[in-house]
């Protein structure tokens, strides 16, 4: 059986899902149907545990933060509701590592965290420095263009990351200041590549150059080392579902002072992202509209288990297991989209598949016969890698699996790997580098 499935011809893997869906509905009476997984997704050919989540967010949601969101819908304008809300606030600058500045928190995603930073900090034809490496980097870019910013686009080969000698060039040669901000995606999701944010302030310091720096952290806070203050970013963009470990719906922005000033002559329309109005709200505690409470809610668990578990054993904890995943690669011969150790991203690793194979074909097979989500090649790599995600509430046991479905799915689609070679070298990393209590180490 198992020789079988490893000689699959790819395209069969379709075949599981309409056969398996069409098996389960007769025997399901419409009476307890609500009770089913009823999603449009096609249904393994071995329906039992759990489904594998693998893409790189949203991320896997510990039942801590489950709990705390199962209460009842409340009142935002309750006399009390400032007493939770003020502390939520004032303890996510922890996480971005602000003492001086300001979180905004919208109902939205980071997407909306985007347009947040442009719309606030900005006017109309103003001039922004960008790299394009991956889809995100790309889809800041393009947001900036709608909104009528001039930008200056560095386009990088996908596989690297934030060009610091062209940026240099670029921000000394700008005598006139015509740069107002320099737009840094910290980890490209698409590719798996973190770029060098301190890097990038020493470049600007180096020019004396005033340009905002803004960050998408979207993939990278609360998983990767990210210093706001330190590394003197003036804005930082997060969405809930990566490293938060919450449902979508939030878009978690934290400004600098520097930024804060910048909205007072900045001119693009705002409205709906306006941080004077979530100022002015926010001081007593309040939202200028309805906030997403529930989710706000679960971030307050959020913040409690990273704090608990000390950002730096967060931090340490995405390194170890992004190792794990990078030995696997290693193992089975293949190579990270990301060119260079320097930009290995510790959330995700982008795996590119040989020549001759479909990275989408090996996605759907681990879907379809595993249930296991990996995440696909977007845009510019489409069905040339597949991701793994590796960040938020995860442990060795989980990436394991994530490691193993795959290499079952590659298999299946003819891919030259050996059985176990990927599962075996993370084993050998996790095992090395575990931390057990002492009495079960081998003597
Ligand atoms: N930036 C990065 C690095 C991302 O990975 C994503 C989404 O995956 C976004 C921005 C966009 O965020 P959202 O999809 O929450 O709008």
């Amino acid at each position: 059986m198992a020789n079988q499935s490893h000689h699959l011809d790819c395209d069969s893997a379709a075949k599981f899902s309409s056969v398996s869906t069409l098996d389960l509905e007769p025997s399901h009476s419409p009476a307890i149907s609500h009770l089913i997984d009823r999603e449009e997704r096609p249904v393994s050919k071995v329906n039992a545990g759990f489904r594998g989540l693998a893409v790189p967010g949203p991320t896997n949601m510990p039942f801590a933060i489950r709990q705390a969101m199962d209460v009842a819908l409340e009142d935002h304008r309750a006399p009390d509701f400032p007493e939770f809300t003020l502390p939520l606030l004032a303890d996510l600058k922890r996480i971005f590592k602000s003492a001086t500045g300001r979180v905004f928190v919208f109902p939205s995603s980071g997407t909306g965290g985007w347009e947040s930073s442009i719309a606030n900090t900005l006017s109309p034809g103003d001039k922004v420095l960008a790299a394009v490496f991956g889809q995100f980097s790309h889809l800041w870019v393009d947001l900036c263009r709608r909104f009528g910013l001039e930008v200056d686009a560095v386009e990088v080969p996908w596989g690297e990351g934030v060009p610091l000698d062209i940026f240099e060039q670029k921000l000394r040669a700008d005598n006139s200041k015509h740069i107002k901000a320099v737009l840094v995606c910290h980890n490209e999701t698409a590719t798996g590549v973190t770029s060098d944010v301190a890097g990038v302030r020493r470049v600007l310091d180096a020019a004396k150059h005033p340009a905002l720096l803004m960050v998408d952290g979207v993939s990278s806070i609360g998983c990767i080392d990210f210093r706001m203050e330190e590394w003197g970013v003036d804005l930082a963009v997060c969405g809930s579902q990566k490293g938060f470990m919450l449902p979508t719906g939030l878009a978690i922005v934290c400004v600098s002072e520097k930024a804060l000033a910048a909205r007072k002559t900045a001119k693009l329309p705002r409205c709906f992202f306006d941080f004077d109005d979530m100022i002015r709200a926010n001081n007593d505690g309040y939202f200028p509209y309805t906030p997403a409470a529930t989710l706000l809610r679960g971030l307050r668990a959020s913040i409690d288990m990273l704090e608990a578990e000390g950002l730096d054993q967060v931090f340490a904890r995405h390194h170890r297991l992004a190792t794990g995943v990078r030995k696997a690669v290693e193992a089975w011969g293949l190579q990270l989209c990301a060119r260079h150790p320097k930009w290995h991203s510790d959330t995700v690793s982008a795996i590119v598949v040989p020549e001759g194979f479909d990275a989408n074909t090996v996605i759907k097979t681990a879907y379809h016969a595993y249930n296991l989500s990996l995440g696909s090649g977007l845009s510019k790599v489409a069905g040339k890698v597949f991701r793994i995600g590796h960040l938020g509430s995860l442990n060795e046991l989980m990436v394991i699996a994530a490691i193993g479905g795959a290499e079952m799915a590659m298999l299946d689609c003819g891919l030259p790997i050996k059985a176990g070679a990927g599962v075996g070298a993370a084993v050998e990393h996790y095992s090395q580098t575990a931390t057990r209590p002492a009495a079960t180490k081998a003597a």
